[in-house]
């Protein structure tokens, strides 16, 4: 039997414990939803403060040169590179996740001109999916949907890209990045990794694992808030044969120059379509910093834990209760642990009132999801405790908890 003492001693030797205090937490919450929308970094508010009030108010347009705002998205892609495994200049931060994917989807698609399928896992997220089937139908192309365990088996050669989510969002399973990718570049395809359910959490090695594209969003657990702009990430060897559909004025060679016709500009440059969000901007920037000189073996470490720690922890308060979703074993985990539960968007509306915040996932998996940086072992005894609390009182058994939101 695990005890909450000895979760209080796993946060007192936790090596990552002092992050804790750079984000902002609500009294009373236990927050195990950083998977869908980080916590607040404790300086965004006199950042953005400040970047109104001096940048926008005092500096007006002349910040798009002096403040850098004009070259954000390459400075910003910069900051990140090193938390998912990449060169400076080979992430770009642009648009929002779903746009993005259809970008280089498009341009994968270029790159392989002379074949007519991509390939994406049955268990990627919905917007994955829609978009790919968007992208095959405007650009002529057949989908091929398979199960993660058939992804290899299904590269061949008429296949231009294969898409598949690093960390499936439901079930947490994590698919094996190097050999994946291996295997689609040993079949002639580019490889395409969405990144939404791994950036932040773990060890994310583009550059290494020779990763041709990958995408991902900026506020689950990088912590940019909500909306915050999304990421590109393009391997060096494709940099100077990037074409994407939406060839906005911002990734032209000479933006100022306001030539008539479509120039695209070096690097990641032709990824870019519009004008940058700024103030979400300005806001991913600085919660960036969080991440500065953080170890990804020790927040994988950590992340680890404290998924085995719920799971023992579940088993231990409410023996037979719930049914584990996706892999138990953490090492082919992501930072979240699912349970299947025929009752589980009313049991995870009550835990969110009790302050327990999780979220649910259609058709009945209640998901938590342990961000290293800021959830604490003690946490996730006190989350369980919970849970075992309001299954005991049945007090989720309320037409209250019923109710379905928009945003579950
Ligand atoms: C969160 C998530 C998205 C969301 O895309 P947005 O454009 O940011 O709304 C897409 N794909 C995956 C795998 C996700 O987890």
């Amino acid at each position: 039997m695990l005890t909450r003492e000895e979760c209080l001693d796993l946060d007192q030797s936790d090596p990552l414990a002092g992050h804790r205090k750079l984000f902002h937490l609500p009294d009373g919450v236990i927050y195990l939803d950083g998977n869908s929308l980080g916590a607040l970094p404790r300086t965004i508010p006199d950042r953005l403060e400040s970047f109104v009030r001096d940048e926008w108010g005092t500096d007006l347009i002349r910040s798009w040169n002096i403040n850098g705002w004009f070259d954000s998205p390459n400075r910003v892609g910069a900051r990140l590179a090193p938390i998912v495994g990449a060169e400076p200049d080979e992430v770009i931060v642009c648009d929002n996740l779903s746009v993005n994917i259809f970008k280089m989807l498009a341009a994968a698609i270029g790159l392989r001109p002379d074949r007519r399928t991509i390939v994406i896992e049955t268990g990627n997220f919905p917007s994955d999916h829609y978009i790919t089937d968007s992208v095959a139908a405007t650009f002529g192309l057949e989908v091929r949907t398979v199960d993660a365990a058939e992804v290899t088996n299904a590269v061949d050669d008429d296949v231009a890209v294969v898409h598949l989510s690093h960390v499936d969002y439901r079930t947490g399973e994590l698919l094996d990045m190097p050999a994946i990718t291996a295997a689609t570049r040993a079949a002639g395809a580019i490889s395409m990794w969405d990144l939404a359910h791994s950036a932040g959490a773990l060890e994310v090695e583009l550059s290494s694992s020779g990763v041709d594209f990958a995408v991902g969003c900026g506020y689950k657990y990088l912590n940019g808030g909500p909306g915050a702009p999304a990421f590109i990430y393009a391997n060096r060897r494709h940099h100077g044969d990037l074409r994407q559909p939406l060839t906005g004025w911002t990734g032209h060679a000479a933006p100022f120059a306001l030539d008539r016709s479509y120039e695209p500009g070096p690097g990641l440059t032709p990824l870019r379509s519009g004008t940058p969000a700024m103030l979400s901007m300005v806001a991913f920037e600085e919660a960036l910093r969080c991440f500065d000189g953080v170890d990804f073996a020790m927040v994988r470490a950590k992340s680890r834990r404290l998924g085995e720690l719920f799971v023992e922890l579940v088993d231990q308060f409410l023996p037979g209760q719930f049914e584990l979703v996706g892999p138990a074993d953490s090492a082919r985990r992501g930072s979240q642990v699912s349970f299947q539960h025929a009752d589980g968007y009313p049991i995870m509306q009550a835990l969110i009132a009790r302050g327990v915040i999780g979220d649910f996932r259609a058709p009945d998996r209640l998901r938590f999801g342990f961000a290293p940086l800021y959830v604490r072992h003690v946490d996730v005894w006190d989350a369980v405790d919970t849970i075992a609390s309001v299954l005991a009182t049945r007090e989720w058994d309320d037409p209250r908890f019923r109710e379905r939101s928009t945003v579950t």
